[in-house]
């Protein structure tokens, strides 16, 4: 994998460079989580997709190949739970193998990375975002909706650390439901060290019935863990980066905050989603793909598919977060799930 300086960068409408990619693997999942696929909803005979349906990891890797040109340097391996995909390692190493890309992580509800993370970590990951709502068993078990236990995905944190993968715990935070956890979670991970990042509840998709007064702004998190433990901001790393991060005074650890709602980021949003089904989004919050996987199945060449990428990504005016702050958005009703597109 080398870092190269590849040319024709495109940007968007608000100037935005496209540099990071989330690859939806799977729009299955072994949970219910009550803020993504709840499970009034998403029932046993809910028809997710068939297999023909899903890219193949040679049409995955295709178009990742032809969005390094565009600028794309980064790739996440999300879902649905990615873990479900059989064989992710294979995809792992394919990934790995493409001239251009710098960075690869994986984001899991950790419940299968007790067996696969020495695979994975074989197959050449290195990072890993790992989800968990809270340590209490039974908050956490009705978060899920599925009843899963705690100790099962702090098991799958281990596995991943004995595998040598660097981790990042991710916890979203909804008032009355999980609030209470903050303090107790970030204690827990200060002294594991792994970095927690707290995740404000989004109104993605339709299904969560999200309300406003269900978000925990971060700054009333940061307040919180400080007060127990100081905290300093740290400066961002990057251009695009997303969380905004705090360091325990005296130490190296950090927390992160994603703040999509009370603090939107969309001025240097730099991502793009391409869900199971090889559908390509410009935001998280779009209420329409543009379908690759029928390119990708013709005739098309990688040429005209690349600039066909390139001209999706030109023409990106999304500011959904930036809007969402001035007046909820009048597109609520035809929002994509976020576990099909790709978290
Ligand atoms: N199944 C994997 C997992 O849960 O980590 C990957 C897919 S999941 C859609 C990706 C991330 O989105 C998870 O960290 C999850 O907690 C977060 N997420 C899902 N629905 C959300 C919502 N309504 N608000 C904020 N974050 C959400
Ligand atoms: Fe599954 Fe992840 Fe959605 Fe939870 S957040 S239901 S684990 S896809
Ligand atoms: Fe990016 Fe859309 Fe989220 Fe804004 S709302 S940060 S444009 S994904």
């Amino acid at each position: 994998m080398t870092d190269s300086n590849l040319h024709n960068d495109v940007t968007d409408v608000l100037k935005r460079p496209l540099s990071d990619l989330r690859i939806s693997v799977t729009d299955r999942c072994n949970f219910r989580c009550s803020y993504c696929m709840p499970a009034e909803i998403f029932g046993p005979d809910f028809p997710f997709l068939e297999q023909s349906k899903l890219l193949s990891f040679e049409e995955i890797c295709r178009l990742i190949t032809l969005c390094v040109p565009l600028g794309v340097r980064k790739i996440r391996i999300t879902g649905g739970e990615p873990l479900l995909r059989p064989n992710l390692d294979r995809l792992i190493g394919m990934v790995g193998e493409i001239e251009g890309i710098s960075d690869i992580a994986v984001t899991t509800n950790g419940s299968l990375l007790p067996g696969l993370a020495h695979k994975l970590r074989k197959a050449g990951l290195k990072r890993i975002s790992v989800s968990l709502d809270s340590l209490n068993n039974e908050r956490f078990g009705l978060m899920n909706g599925r009843g899963f236990p705690v100790q099962k995905v702090l098991d799958g944190i281990e596995a991943a650390a004995d595998a040598g993968m660097k981790i990042k715990v991710n916890m979203v935070v909804r008032k009355g439901v999980n609030d209470q956890d903050v303090v107790p979670m970030a204690e827990y991970f200060y002294e594991k060290g792994h970095v927690l990042r707290f995740i404000e509840y989004m109104d993605v998709g339709n299904a969560n019935g999200w309300r406003l007064d269900q978000v925990v702004p971060s700054q009333e998190i940061v307040d919180a863990i400080h007060r127990i433990r100081p905290l300093e901001p740290v400066h961002a790393n990057y251009y695009g980066e997303v969380a905004t991060r705090y360091r325990y005074i005296g130490s190296d650890k950090e927390i992160g905050l994603i703040s999509s709602v009370t603090q939107a980021f969309c001025s240097t949003c730099t991502r793009a989603r391409v869900s199971a089904e090889g559908k390509l989004y410009t935001c998280l919050f779009a209420s329409k793909g543009h379908d690759l996987r029928s390119h990708l199945r013709s005739e098309m060449s990688d040429a005209q598919l690349s600039s066909h990428i390139a001209g999706f990504w030109q023409s990106r005016d999304d500011k959904y977060s930036e809007e969402r702050l001035k007046e909820m958005p009048q597109r609520d009703n035809r929002k994509e799930e976020m576990f099909r597109m790709g978290g």
